[in-house]
């Protein structure tokens, strides 16, 4: 299939006008889609997906460290309203059907802000988990929850997570989530325990000094930044401008909804608040090229491919910018989203032109525009409503 959009974004500092776009499959076809920009869906890459509930928690904030905030939060409302719904056991086994389910909604919240790929920080799950998914939840990782509190949701211990990357994967780890000595501690413990090495991917970095960024710099490591959680738990981010003039391959996270923002868009629109001076072709760098990097990905996730394209993210052109206009961007604007081949969200009429799909799609209406979906995300509300007696509603769904 070809498709032929206004503008695309091949790579942060590649642009082309009037591209045609080869989609991978069999149809064969040409969709003019004028009013359009291109992008290659975008990578979040942090989140705990079965944590996406609604409101934010935590009563006593700010907390000097997040470790206080974890047990902190199991008194909150919206952790005491899921356990409603999924009773964790302390396995931390994310197969069974409720926990499967909430999983799903946090990879819903991913899908309508155009992320097609997630990194789940959280223990490693059977493959049957990943194949539920509506999006890609990358599989490929090891991780520790942090140094402090070790894998106590699971997982080995730190070193040997590492020792079983065999360096060709990413290592992930909370490290320096906080403003205590506590949090100070971790960078230099990480350090010393043979834990900073290219494959290390540290989320958050509120502690980290210039020094301890530049260290990051100097071992080729990422760091995954997380604002919108940052400042609602600890009331401080990460030194973002000193990673950037250090030139740390920095990649943007959401956390889940239990502290971060509405999506990805919505840390978007606080980093423009927070800070003006970063780009947007910076910020859609890290979401792309930089994330594919930080989490050992296949080339094609990191740059648009014109001539055989597998991933596609398709969007109204509201601004001429195509950086200006995705920060912006509104669930009701995607016209069409493709991962690995599939078209998994968008306007239906582009779907009628795909012929016959071995998926299942459900569909609905936003802003008066018909929109298809990769299965039925309404089916999950139905089944948590009817468990807690009544409607409840998530921000970060369009319906
Ligand atoms: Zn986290």
């Amino acid at each position: 299939m070809i498709i032929q959009a206004g503008q695309a974004v091949i790579t942060e500092n590649k642009l082309i006008r009037h591209p045609l776009i080869k989609l991978r499959n069999e149809v064969k076809t040409t969709l003019n889609i004028p009013d359009s920009i291109a992008y290659v869906p975008l990578i979040n890459s942090h989140d705990h997906l079965v944590g996406n509930w609604t409101p934010k928690a935590g009563e006593n904030r700010p907390y000097p460290n997040s470790h206080i905030w974890v047990e902190d939060m199991k008194g909150s409302q919206s952790f005491l309203e899921r356990n409603k719904f999924w009773l964790n056991d302390g396995t931390f086994d994310l197969n069974v059907p409720s926990a499967l389910t909430v999983a799903r909604l946090g990879a819903y919240k991913n899908l309508f802000s155009g992320c097609g790929i997630v990194q789940d920080h959280g223990p490693l799950q059977q493959d049957s988990y990943y194949d539920a998914m509506p999006i890609k939840v990358i599989k490929r990782y090891r991780q520790c929850h942090s140094l402090t509190l070790g894998n106590w949701w699971g997982g080995e211990p730190a070193q040997q997570e590492m020792w079983l990357t065999g360096g060709e994967m990413p290592f992930i780890v909370h490290l320096g989530e906080g403003t205590d000595d506590v949090t100070r501690q971790e960078f230099t413990r990480l350090k010393s325990e043979g834990l900073l090495k290219e494959n290390t991917l540290l989320i958050h970095g509120i502690a980290f000094t210039e020094d301890e960024i530049m260290d990051i710099a100097k071992a080729g490591a990422s760091i995954c930044w997380c604002p919108t959680s940052n400042y609602y738990l600890i009331g401080k981010t990460l030194d973002i401008l000193s990673a950037i003039k250090h030139k740390v391959n920095v990649v943007i996270g959401t956390d889940s909804a239990m502290s971060g923002a509405k999506n990805l868009i919505g840390e978007f629109e606080l980093i423009r608040e927070k800070f003006p001076q970063i780009m947007p072709r910076e910020l859609y760098r890290m979401v792309t090229e930089n994330a594919v990097k930080a989490l050992y990905l296949p080339q094609h996730y990191a740059k648009l491919d014109l001539d055989d394209a597998q991933n596609l993210l398709l969007v109204d052109e509201n601004q001429t910018d195509p950086f200006e206009n995705l920060m912006n961007l509104e669930m009701s604007g995607i016209k069409l989203m493709v991962v690995d081949e599939i078209p998994l969200y968008g306007d239906s009429i582009y779907l009628e032109s795909f012929g016959d799909l071995h998926q299942d799609y459900s569909f609905f209406e936003i802003d008066g525009r018909k929109k298809f979906v990769v299965d039925n995300p309404q089916k999950i509300i139905e089944e948590i409503d009817a468990t807690l007696g009544y409607h409840k509603d998530f921000p970060f769904l369009p319906f």
